[in-house]
């Protein structure tokens, strides 16, 4: 077994359902549990050179799972939950109901042609960085990134920003 951590967006089709929805499926994932997962995030879109600044802002959230799956088999798994979202692949960094993106998977670096890991965009994003400190509240000191230090001295490099953590309460899918 081995602990993977799980970096969700979406922002299509009601994202914070999408992520809700996606947090529940990923625990009953075969060989998985989900042992953890960090609230969830408003974030404005990541854009592409040259793409028009004309999608919505992004969900996001990171989950910690405890895995029997290969990294590869967990890949696999996590596109076969996005394609259920009716997941389109269109431009690179497009809008989409439902990404999952393996950032950490135990301490390993793994750079396959389908798979590399750390994420690539870990080192960088605060949707990802900061959530991903929530979940090992006050252990980024620990958290050793493979190639990268830890964890806090990531965060220490990366501004906050327009990052907004929402209130459990007043979510989407709280409201009749
Ligand atoms: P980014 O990877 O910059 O966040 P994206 O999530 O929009 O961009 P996708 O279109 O979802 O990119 O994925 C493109 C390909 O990235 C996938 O088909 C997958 O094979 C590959 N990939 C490589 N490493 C990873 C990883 N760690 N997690 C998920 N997919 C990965
Ligand atoms: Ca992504
Ligand atoms: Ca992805």
């Amino acid at each position: 077994m081995a602990v993977a951590y799980v970096g969700l967006g979406s922002n299509l089709a009601r994202p914070e359902i999408q992520l809700r929805t996606a947090l529940t499926e990923l625990d009953v994932l075969p060989q998985t549990r989900c042992l953890a997962h960090s609230s969830l995030y408003r974030s404005p879109p990541m854009l592409a050179p040259g793409q028009p600044d004309k999608q919505p802002d992004y969900i996001n959230a990171v989950a910690a799972l405890n895995t029997g799956l290969t990294p590869t088999e967990l890949l696999m798994a996590l596109q076969s939950l996005e394609n259920s979202h009716h997941r389109q692949r269109t431009e690179r960094w497009g809008p989409r109901t439902l990404d999952l993106d393996i950032l950490l998977y135990g301490d390993e670096i793994i750079d396959l042609p389908e798979l590399t890991v750390p994420h690539p965009g870990l080192y960088e994003r605060n949707f990802v960085l900061y959530p991903l400190a929530e979940l090992v509240a006050g252990q980024a000191e620990y958290l050793h990134i493979p190639g990268r230090g830890t964890l806090a001295s990531l965060l220490a490099a990366c501004p906050r920003g327009e990052l907004e953590k929402l209130n459990f309460k007043t979510v989407e899918s709280d409201v009749p």
